[in-house]
């Protein structure tokens, strides 16, 4: 047992007060990465250097009387499309297999300015496209929970990380779900904030006006504590709200007693059983401790798929096109520009983000600009205008978080849209651009962990994260990750040859 497996606030207020230094911490961590990651495959980059020489200086800091700040000392992994000064950052992807960036994105100066220690960069399907993280150019994470299921994706090797008990803490990216998804398969707390209170500065852009930063932890005390460190106005990021980041941990305890929660109707008849019954117990968990809780119908949701498939491979298209073999990364020579642009590129990118980018670059082209992309948009409208109206009777909303429970290696991967449903439920938060967040609620089918999502209005992270902790104390225990050091729980071995990486 290490205080590893007591969470954010624990560790933070340990280091802080000189109970336990930051730098057993570390060690800790990086012998847990180094006995358990060879099977699970969470990390790209581990950073033991850097995790060491930091937490030297926090306990350096602790001994001088100086408060290292919130995060004192707690460890914290990052998806690999964050950047890192002088740490390869490369989306999962050949295109970027080589590249360091000269700066760091505003999470990860804000993190150390919080006394978070980074130990790390994780796994990712490439450029945060896909739900498994099978898609990663550098092979996929395993399940903590049961190495021959997929973590979800895209952020899988920072929900796996989490679950496994190999940091308390980390951060993904959201863009059509790839934090609550995985979130939901590890069995851990993952939050999408609403878009524009965390800076995307230095956030690898997928589709922008979708993309967001978030947590992952344990607990959801822990990943509001580190979204707290995270938010707040930078202007860096031209979208990012100006005025101060919210104070969310402070309310968390208030409970929901008098609370107006709408569940969502039309979700039940898109997952299975043991999803929809999870989420029919958080109603009614919520209601045993005073919400008033009503079914409510949204019927727009059901539209949000169709519509994110068509935005973000737009955005996505877009966004691609610096990967010219002239700016950054991989470059395959040719005798002349055309050539290699064209040779870098389809020896760069993997197969699901050549799709996307064909998908968007018709979506866009003259003649079929407004048939898709305005058509698009318009349903995006009717998304965000739907949740609108069912936020003047409900003050938050409940609904599934995903189809099914983690899914075997291969199962989606034959056919692109057995995998683009996997998102059904959560892209309705990101089109709206509200907050949500996926709490493990239950096991579910072969005793993997089934998580519920709540969502908010526009900023209403304070009520939701409210909500979601009335959740995590109505859950059962063994429902929620680390994995590591609970009761003994069978955990299968991996399948001889599970995995085609
Ligand atoms: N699974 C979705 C996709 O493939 C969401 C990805 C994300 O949120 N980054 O686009």
């Amino acid at each position: 047992m290490s205080i590893l497996d007591d969470g954010v606030v624990a560790i933070a207020e340990a280091v802080r007060t000189g109970t336990v230094r930051a730098s057993d911490i570390v060690d800790d961590t990086l012998e847990r990465i180094d006995a358990g990651d060879a099977d699970l495959h969470c990390f790209l980059t581990v950073m033991a250097d850097h995790a060491r020489e930091r937490a030297a200086e926090i306990d350096a800091a602790v001994q001088a009387g100086v408060d290292p700040g919130p995060l004192a000392g707690v460890p914290v992994a990052l998806k690999d499309n964050l950047c890192t000064k002088g740490t390869l950052t490369t989306c999962s992807s050949k295109i970027l297999g080589n590249w360091v960036p000269p700066y760091d994105a505003t999470v990860v100066e804000r993190l150390r300015a919080a006394g978070a220690i980074v130990v790390g960069k994780t796994n990712l399907d490439e450029f945060a496209m896909g739900s498994s993280t099978e898609n990663s150019a550098f092979g996929p994470t395993r399940n903590p929970w049961d190495t021959s299921r997929v973590p979800g994706g895209s952020s899988g090797g920072s929900a796996a990380a989490v679950a496994a008990g190999f940091v308390p803490l980390a951060l993904g990216s959201d863009t059509g779900g790839s934090i609550r998804q995985p979130a939901s398969l590890c069995g851990v707390v993952g939050v999408k904030p609403t878009y524009g209170l965390v800076s995307r500065y230095g956030l690898i852009a997928f589709a922008s006006s979708l993309d967001q930063i978030g947590t992952f932890a344990s607990t959801v005390e822990d990943a509001a504590l580190g979204l707290e460190a995270i938010a707040g106005h930078d202007p860096l990021d031209s979208t990012s709200f100006d005025r101060a980041a919210p104070s969310l941990v402070e309310s968390l305890f208030e409970g929901v007693a008098g609370m107006r929660v709408g569940v969502i109707d039309e979700f039940a008849a898109e997952v299975s059983p043991s999803c929809a019954a999870a989420t029919f117990a958080a109603a009614e968990a919520l209601s045993a401790a005073g919400a008033k809780v009503e079914r409510v119908s949204v019927p727009e949701v059901l539209h949000g798929l169709a519509a994110y498939y068509v935005i973000a491979p737009a955005e996505a298209s877009s966004n691609l096109a610096r990967y010219d073999g002239v700016r950054y990364g991989l470059r395959v020579d040719a005798p002349d520009v055309a050539t290699m642009n064209a040779l870098t590129r389809g020896a760069g990118f993997g197969l699901e983000v050549r799709r996307r980018i064909m998908i968007g670059t018709y979506a866009l082209s003259a003649g079929y600009y407004d048939e898709y992309y305005g058509q698009a948009q318009r349903v995006r409208t009717l998304v965000a205008r739907a949740f609108e109206r069912a936020y003047r009777d409900f003050d938050v909303l409940l609904a599934p978080m995903t189809p099914s429970v983690a899914f075997a290696f291969g199962e989606k991967t034959k056919n692109p849209l057995d995998m683009y449903v996997s998102d059904v439920c959560a892209v309705p938060s990101n089109l709206a651009g509200h907050p949500a967040v996926s709490v493990p609620f239950a096991l579910g089918e072969a005793d993997m962990p089934v998580g519920v999502q709540v969502l908010a209005p526009a900023l209403g992270e304070a009520v939701m994260l409210r909500t979601a902790m009335a959740l995590e104390t109505a859950a059962p225990r063994n429902a929620r990750a680390p994995i590591v050091g609970r009761d003994p729980r069978p955990r299968p071995l991996a399948t001889e040859g599970a995995i085609d990486a």
